[in-house]
């Protein structure tokens, strides 16, 4: 079998269509770009290329990002003022801070700021209230990533409701929210951690399994039952050359593409799934594309909200 391959990037810019013309709408009767502000704290290379995307896919949409930018060397009082200043600020619709913190902020430091971004503005859906709303199936701003994962399987045509959902992860911002939508959508859902035994065994009783570890290639064919739909969430750079020959056969093109240049991109999903699985997200061009269009979409929810509650500025 050869999987069907779920067109991340295609969705991607279907929902990024769509999207414009909401936004323009909202121009046109607010006088002014939805607007979304981006943290970043550190010079971090990977994070400022992130970040970058969400700039220019913004101007692409006609949202108005900014970029708010602090030293590594900044304080979590310094963060914490910075967050306030645009929770206060009535032409910010959505605000989004870039992790991970640098380390010297401390293990506490994310929970801290996601805590005191306004959760009319929380465009990545971290704050307690919003988790908390979307526990109660009744959330307006969801996490990009997860929120991103349903719309692909919407979209794709992929029935939810009785299927066995098996999650691999439970992070705060993909595991647990993506498995509370799968729960939502009438699936019975397993979450599974580095410390579930048998994860194997379990994994492949799914019919859809969800990868969110942060590990090149650990969910091998045995994890899936032969036609399961796979989702691939990991974005993982490998540099090792053992590690590149494991994931990629000769002749491969991401194996030739790291001869040439000594990295590639590969998610949690060992790309000989495939041959198994009945449908599969590539990495890349798979959920990446889906949580920037996600994002997108939430910055135009969260002003065409704000607006209607009389909370944000007309110019
Ligand atoms: P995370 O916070 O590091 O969480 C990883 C999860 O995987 C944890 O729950 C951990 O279990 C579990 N895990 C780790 N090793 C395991 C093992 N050997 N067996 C079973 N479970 C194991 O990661 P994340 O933020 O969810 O991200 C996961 C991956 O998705 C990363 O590659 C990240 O780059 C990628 N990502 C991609 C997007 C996108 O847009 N495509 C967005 C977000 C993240 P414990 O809880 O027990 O430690």
């Amino acid at each position: 079998m050869s999987a069907r391959i779920l067109d991340g990037a295609a969705v991607a810019r279907q929902i990024r269509s769509e999207l414009s013309s909401r936004a323009a709408a909202f121009t046109s009767r607010a006088g002014r770009q939805p607007g979304l502000s981006i943290v970043l704290v550190g010079d971090k290379a990977d994070s400022q290329i992130y970040v970058n995307s969400k700039l220019k896919s913004a101007g692409d949409e006609g949202i108005n990002a900014a970029l708010s930018h602090l030293p590594a060397s900044a304080s979590l009082d310094e963060l914490l003022s910075l967050i306030a200043r645009l929770n206060a600020d009535p032409t910010t619709d959505g605000i989004l801070v870039q992790a991970p913190l640098p380390d010297p902020l401390g293990p506490a430091a994310m929970q801290k700021v996601f805590d005191a971004i306004d959760s009319s503005k929380d465009v990545d859906g971290v704050t307690p209230t919003n988790v908390g709303r979307l526990v109660q199936n009744r959330a307006d701003l969801i996490a990009c990533t997860p929120a991103g994962i349903m719309e692909l399987l919407k979209r794709s045509n992929i029935e939810v409701a009785g299927k066995h959902a098996v999650v691999i992860g439970r992070s705060d911002i993909v595991g647990k929210p993506v498995s509370m939508l799968l729960l939502h959508r009438h699936a019975t859902v397993t979450i599974c951690h580095s410390r579930t035994q048998d994860l194997e065994k379990i994994a492949s009783t799914g019919d859809i399994v969800v990868a969110a570890i942060g590990r090149p290639g650990f969910v091998r064919p045995s994890f899936v039952q032969p036609g399961a739909i796979v989702i691939d969430v990991g974005i993982n750079l490998v540099t090792d050359a053992r590690v590149a020959s494991g994931l990629f056969r000769e002749g491969h093109p991401r194996r030739g593409l790291f001869e040439r240049k000594g990295s590639v991109l590969a998610g949690d999903v060992h790309p000989d799934v495939a041959d198994v699985a009945g449908a599969l997200t590539p990495v890349p061009g798979g959920v990446g594309p889906l949580t920037i269009a996600m994002l997108m979409a939430n910055t135009i929810l969260a002003a065409e909200l704000r607006l209607a509650a009389g909370s944000s500025v007309r110019l």
